[in-house]
């Protein structure tokens, strides 16, 4: 199969083909799930869902997609010091979409050099796609009951880009499936135990407004006050839900030097990332996922774990940002002082001296 391995020569870990029928059973679930407004400040999730079950309305005269995924594992583990952060293993590295975007266009246009009457797109989670389903339904896994995708034979640490094209299924010679996308989960409830925000609210079904992930990184605003003691020191995303799945027993480390970590990505000082300028974070986190949440997202995030740290070594890192001009900062210091004082003597005589 000419197209699979030319993937696979590209350094994509799985590469499947589906045609593009419209979802019927997933647009019902999608409304369901936005109707209960489940995808939190991700407005565009609403905007774009007759995109995102109908692919023809993406790209007129579409007929399959191409799903390739990218293994990006790495066998580090990270300490539990809850003065350190903790960010998701897909950001210790590179930023995936410029590794995989690159990869995905020169496919594209080894389509094009097969049949040059060909249309395509390619997204790396920067278009309408709901890129999990349309690779559960290519044969490459199911979606678990975390709702990440599972390979069975690799677990879930794999990022997913697709390419939407005008050739018929019949351009494709036929390969057997990994899976016919039904799921293996079995009675296994290990995602939904450990959840600390049980944003796994049902098998198969998260809010993700509850989401450490989504609060850390899409979430714009105030982290909802009931929600920032049960975020520990997570400060970029969550794995916890990926981490304990029995799957993923079978993940190998990926041999892609992009997403091995970047220097203090895997454990950062927290009150050091308390204390960084918006040129010095601009420096640090060039070329990275993490630059996306800009500097505000981030400090915002590090106040809360410093919060749940309690240790009052954070304080002075938290007074100074009580000056910061950003609004959100200064908010969620004020919370993480409020906690750390709360919870001992010492701590509450280093914040008010008058105590
Ligand atoms: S990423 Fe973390 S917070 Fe989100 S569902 Fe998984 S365990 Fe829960
Ligand atoms: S932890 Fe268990 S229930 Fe959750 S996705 Fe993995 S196998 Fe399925």
């Amino acid at each position: 199969m000419q197209v699979v391995s030319e993937g696979k020569r590209l350094g994509f870990t799985t590469v499947g083909i589906t045609t593009v029928d419209p979802f019927q059973e997933w647009g019902g679930q999608l409304q369901t799930w936005l109707q209960r407004e489940y995808q939190g400040a991700m407005a565009w999730m609403g905007r774009n869902a007759d995109r995102r079950i109908d692919i023809a309305k993406v790209l007129a005269g579409a007929r399959t997609i191409i799903t390739c995924t990218l293994n990006y594992y790495t066998p580090h583990t990270q300490t539990d010091d809850p003065l350190r952060g903790r960010i998701s293993r897909y950001a210790w590295g590179d930023d995936y979409h410029d590794v995989m975007l690159p990869r995905l266009k020169e496919l594209l246009d080894f389509l094009f050099a097969l049949d040059p009457s060909a249309e395509g797109l390619a997204y790396v989670d920067t278009g309408p796609v709901m890129e999990k389903p349309w690779a559960a339904r290519a044969g490459l896994g199911w979606q678990g009951k975390h709702t990440n995708l599972i390979d069975p034979q690799r677990g879930s640490w794999f990022f997913i880009g697709e390419i939407i094209t005008t050739l018929s299924q019949e351009f494709y010679p036929s390969q057997p499936p990994l899976t016919k996308g039904r799921s293996l989960c079995g009675k296994c409830t290990a995602c939904i135990d450990i959840c600390p925000t049980r944003a796994i609210i049902a098998p198969y079904l998260l809010d993700a407004r509850r989401c450490i992930s989504y609060l850390t990184i899409e979430h714009p605003g105030p982290i909802p006050e009931d929600l920032r003691p049960l975020m520990g020191n997570h400060i970029y995303g969550c794995d916890l839900c990926q981490e304990v799945c029995p799957w993923n027993r079978f993940a190998t480390p990926t041999p892609e030097q992009a997403f091995q970590p970047r220097e203090g990505n895997l454990n950062p000082a927290l009150i050091d990332l308390m204390y960084l300028t918006d040129p010095e974070f601009n420096h640090r986190f060039q070329g990275s996922p993490i630059k996306r949440i800009k500097r505000r997202r981030l400090l915002r995030n590090v106040a809360v774990a410093l919060g749940n740290s309690k240790n009052p070594r954070a304080i002075p890192a938290l007074q100074h940002a009580l000056n910061d001009p950003e609004l959100l900062i200064r908010e969620h210091a004020a919370w993480a002082l409020e906690t750390i004082a709360q919870h001992g003597s010492l701590a509450l005589q280093l914040v008010d001296p008058r105590v």
